[in-house]
């Protein structure tokens, strides 16, 4: 896989040839606002390297990426007085995935914020559950 896609939004993002407003970077992922934000500090992390989703990128790139979220949530924390932060990867178009360059979502929460769990939590069957975590396990 080369380190870039030619038709990458984020590969253009990433080289610059796309306006952003950059948050932060270092030498593997760069930190940028969405512009389609869920709350009020939205932003996406990014690695320099294109891969499409979770399943294509490396170890090395997913920590870094990982780690550079983590720095970006806290930052939220402090300076947005966000209360709490999810971090969301969407993978496959089944899974929300919408733009194909892997990224981790970095929402700062607000106690009164409008977001709302997308599943109802309700207990499971625990025969079903038992079964499934088997056919998972490795
Ligand atoms: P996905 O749906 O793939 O998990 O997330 C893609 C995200 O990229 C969306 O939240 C969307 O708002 C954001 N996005 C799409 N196009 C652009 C763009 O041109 N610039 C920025 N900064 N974000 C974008
Ligand atoms: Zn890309």
């Amino acid at each position: 896989m080369p380190d870039r896609d030619p038709d990458c939004l984020f590969c253009k993002i990433v080289a610059g040839e796309i306006p952003s407003t950059r948050v932060a970077e270092d030498e593997h992922t760069v930190a940028f606002m969405d512009i389609n934000p869920a709350t009020r500090g939205h932003a996406l992390v990014v690695p320099r390297r294109h891969s499409a989703d979770l399943l294509e990128i490396g170890d090395d790139d997913l920590a870094a990426t990982t780690a550079m979220a983590r720095r970006v949530a806290a930052r939220a924390k402090d300076v947005l007085g966000a209360d709490g932060v999810n971090l969301l990867n969407c993978c496959g178009a089944a899974a929300w995935q919408t733009v194909f360059h892997f990224h981790i979502h970095v929402v700062p929460r607000y106690a009164d914020d409008p977001l709302r769990l997308p599943w109802i939590p309700a207990p499971g069957d625990s025969d079903a559950i038992a079964a499934t975590g088997a056919e998972l396990a490795f």
